[in-house]
């Protein structure tokens, strides 16, 4: 199990162990937050915060929200507005505590124009 937690302790998740690879995203947000995210069906992800501490980030009209706390301004993951357990749901791998993950490869997604991974 990886545990991550934002700066001051407020926001925190767990997942169940390594991710296939982490994502280096190129869009205007994921760019400023320094994200490196880690992707796990929602079902596997175990989300710990209370909703009045965080910021819930929609832009765009996307699916999704970026979840950052409100105290420390971490960006710790984001959360899809569909509800199946199916639904892949991302956390930002910087946020792990004791894990070191240099070992997974590390993919970047052109978020900023193709939609496309690089290195497809
Ligand atoms: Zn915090």
């Amino acid at each position: 199990m990886i545990e991550g937690a934002c700066h001051c302790g407020q926001v925190r998740w767990s997942v169940p162990g390594d991710p296939e690879w982490l994502t280096s995203c190129t869009c205007s947000y994921c760019a400023r937050a320094g994200a490196l995210w880690a992707a796990y069906p929602a079902r596997d992800v175990v989300l710990n915060y209370a909703p009045l501490a965080v910021i819930r980030y929609e832009h765009g009209g996307r699916s999704l929200a970026f979840i950052s706390c409100g105290t420390c301004g971490c960006t710790t993951h984001y959360e899809s507005n569909d509800p199946a357990p199916d639904t892949r749901m991302k956390v930002n791998m910087r946020m792990a505590v004791n894990y070191d993950f240099t070992h997974l490869s590390l993919r970047v997604f052109d978020g900023a124009d193709s939609w496309r991974y690089l290195d497809e």
